[in-house]
């Protein structure tokens, strides 16, 4: 008898592995894992003012960090529901795509080669492409005999773009918009290439740099990027329609007023 309950056992366990090891794990939704977690773990910028920074007090603030706890506040009904992980313009999709966030709001223009490796909500802001110049610096259009060296931040849509509107210049890449600055201040580059937006978020900061008084070369609609696949489909369908909400009833509007004076 003992014998017969050992070899039940076996054979179970045996058919319990076989099914299990047959089985491919379905990912699970990242929609229900988020809510069974309890918050959403975003990806931001720490630099990127006033779209990503730290205050004074070491907070997040800006335009993404109000997005992203209008989101929370829409699936939890709590703001705070929300933990951040610092991204920059080189790392973002690796932390994305490593799992290590499950989305990024991080002034990420939506491209089609970015689109081949992540997904994109529907667009949340626009804005275009332009140079950032010491305020004493008379270089006033892109084809400028002075305008040699521009900077760019290390994976962003800058040097593509500068490769195209300034093809005269020398391309330098850092990877902070403060080591930019500081090289920008030093007359290493000539100029910073990236968004208006941010642009305008240095200027405000530091009265010794301007924007260039020319049209924009690019446009850059920002949105916010999912892994690829499936399981973020239902997630990212909810964000697209809270997008649409906040432009629909103005609170898109009033964060850029908030902002973007
Ligand atoms: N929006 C541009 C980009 O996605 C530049 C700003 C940034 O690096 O985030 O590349």
């Amino acid at each position: 008898m003992k014998k017969y309950i050992i070899l039940s056992v076996i054979i179970v366990a045996i058919g319990l592995i076989i099914s299990g090891c047959g089985k491919k794990q379905k990912p699970m939704d990242l929609y229900d894992m988020v809510l069974d977690r309890g918050k959403i773990v975003v990806g931001v910028k720490e630099d990127a003012k006033p779209f990503g920074f730290l205050n004074s007090n070491e907070e997040y603030e800006g335009f993404d960090i109000d997005l992203a706890k209008q989101i929370a506040k829409e699936i939890f009904g709590d703001e705070n529901a929300i933990e951040f992980v610092p991204v920059n313009a080189s790392n973002r999709i690796m932390l994305l795509n490593s799992g290590q966030a499950d989305m990024i709001i991080a002034t990420m223009t939506i491209t089609s080669q970015r689109a081949a490796v992540v997904d994109f909500s529907v667009p949340y802001y626009y804005t275009g492409q332009t140079l950032l110049l010491n305020k004493k610096s008379s270089i006033s259009t892109l084809t400028d005999n002075n305008l040699k060296k521009v900077g760019v931040i290390f994976g962003s849509t800058a040097e593509k773009m500068v490769r195209m509107a300034i093809p005269q210049c020398m391309i330098t890449g850092y990877k902070t918009y403060t080591d930019a600055v500081t090289a920008l201040k030093e007359n290493e580059i000539d100029a910073i290439a990236t968004d208006e937006a941010i642009l305008f978020g240095i200027t405000m900061d530091d009265k010794s740099l301007k924007i260039i008084n020319a049209p924009k070369y690019s446009k850059e609609p920002y949105g916010i990027a999912f892994r690829k696949g499936e399981e973020t489909k239902r997630l990212r369908t909810i964000i697209d329609k809270i997008i649409t909400d906040m432009n629909d009833d103005g609170r898109l509007n009033s964060m850029k007023r908030k902002w973007l004076k």
